[in-house]
């Protein structure tokens, strides 16, 4: 049972083969159609789409003149280039530490955390749960600094109904093939702001407002109309994708119920979750690692999401130790904690209810085992 699955079928390979006989391979049609459509289902006046998630981030970033001397508050138990990207700018990313449950930001941890520097809040929505935007949003506010949201793991995510993406000064969306919907490789960043949907055009394409009139110093940061038209092809499809996942997290989590030392994800009050990881935390009596295995050996593929940013080599080693970040790793306590005890469980829109019997048979078999 693999962890993840792309959902694609013939209707991908047909809007590829059908960009092919148009020779136009990049700044056509295609991407323009991508993000109108992008932009209408999360409700946000303009969409960018770019090569992948990670330069979408660093895109985002500049677009808001974020670079050296500001810092960035970002969680830990992410994706790496949530915290890289900013370094990639040359800002400094600040770690801050998140709830137990629901695995996202802090906003009084994060608030504690701002210091005279701090130019943003970048929360992330955690396996495709919008973080506690109202209270991030309001701590940005009151320091008066920028909420941008990684949001690359929460296509379609609404939170009081209003959709993950549309809620801070721009987010990031991306398209790698673990996510809910997929182009290969692809990113996107949406804002409401029309000047800083401008600068990432620039950012994208060299800087270019003419024929080879540079502006600014920008990049290649491109998608290519391949990828575009199979992003269009699998926007029509995330409805059907989100509705199988919530009706699976649904039944899994009534028979996680009957397993002793496992809880299944927080759910946010008013949230719609995608589900784009679904992550259980077990209880500190059970080897976390051991469960990992066995799981691993019973043909189910579960794993650790994320091991935590702040405990990789550039930012836990201090200087002087060959490091080149400085202080050693941050102090998060409940990242550090959670690190130890969660897993993710296979959860793609593929699966049966017979494979997830067989998934819960083997935890709580697992489970009972590995009790210390
Ligand atoms: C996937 C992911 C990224 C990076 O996106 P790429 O398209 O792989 O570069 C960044 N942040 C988070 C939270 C992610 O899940």
């Amino acid at each position: 049972m693999s962890l993840c699955r792309p959902t694609v079928g013939p209707e991908e390979a047909a809007a590829i083969a059908r960009v092919l006989t148009t020779g136009v391979y990049t700044n056509g049609p295609e991407t323009a159609a991508f993000e109108r459509e992008f932009a209408r289902l999360h409700e946000v006046e303009h969409a960018v789409a770019v090569a992948n998630g990670t330069v979408g981030l660093a895109a985002m970033l500049l677009a808001h003149d974020i670079g050296p001397g500001d810092e960035v508050i970002v969680p830990s138990l992410t994706f790496f280039s949530t915290a890289t990207s900013v370094l990639h700018v040359g800002a400094t990313p600040v770690f801050a530490d998140i709830l137990p449950g629901t695995y996202d930001l802090d906003p009084d941890d994060v608030a504690a955390r701002l210091t005279p520097r701090t130019r943003a809040i970048m929360p992330v929505h955690y396996g495709g749960q919008p973080a506690d935007l109202p209270r991030l949003t309001a701590v940005a506010e009151r320091a008066g600094v920028l909420l941008l949201e990684d949001a690359a793991q929460a296509h379609g995510a609404r939170l009081h109904g209003r959709p993950a993406g549309s809620w801070g000064a721009a987010a990031m969306f991306s398209f790698t093939p673990t996510k809910n919907i997929t182009t290969g490789e692809g990113g996107i960043v949406v804002t409401p702001n029309a000047a800083v949907a401008d600068r990432l055009r620039l950012l994208r394409n060299h800087g270019m407002t003419g024929p080879y009139h540079h502006e600014i110093v920008g990049y290649n940061w491109r998608l290519t109309e391949f990828q575009a038209a199979m992003g269009v092809v699998q926007l029509g499809r995330l409805p059907g994708i989100l509705d199988r996942k919530r009706a699976n997290a649904a039944w899994l989590g009534q028979r996680l119920a009957e397993v002793p030392g496992v809880t299944p994800p927080g759910v946010r009050s008013g949230a719609e979750h995608v589900y784009m990881l679904y992550t259980v935390t077990l209880d500190p009596a059970i080897d976390r690692d051991a469960v990992l295995t066995d799981l691993r050996a019973s043909g189910v593929e579960a794993k650790l999401y994320f091991p935590p940013a702040h405990r990789q080599p550039p930012f836990a080693i201090r200087a002087g130790d060959d490091g080149r970040l400085g202080d050693g790793p941050a102090e998060l306590p409940v990242t550090d904690d959670l690190a130890g005890r969660i897993l993710s469980l296979p959860f793609h829109a593929g699966l049966t209810t017979a494979e997830l019997d067989f998934m819960v048979d083997q935890l709580a078999a697992t489970v009972t085992r590995n009790a210390r």
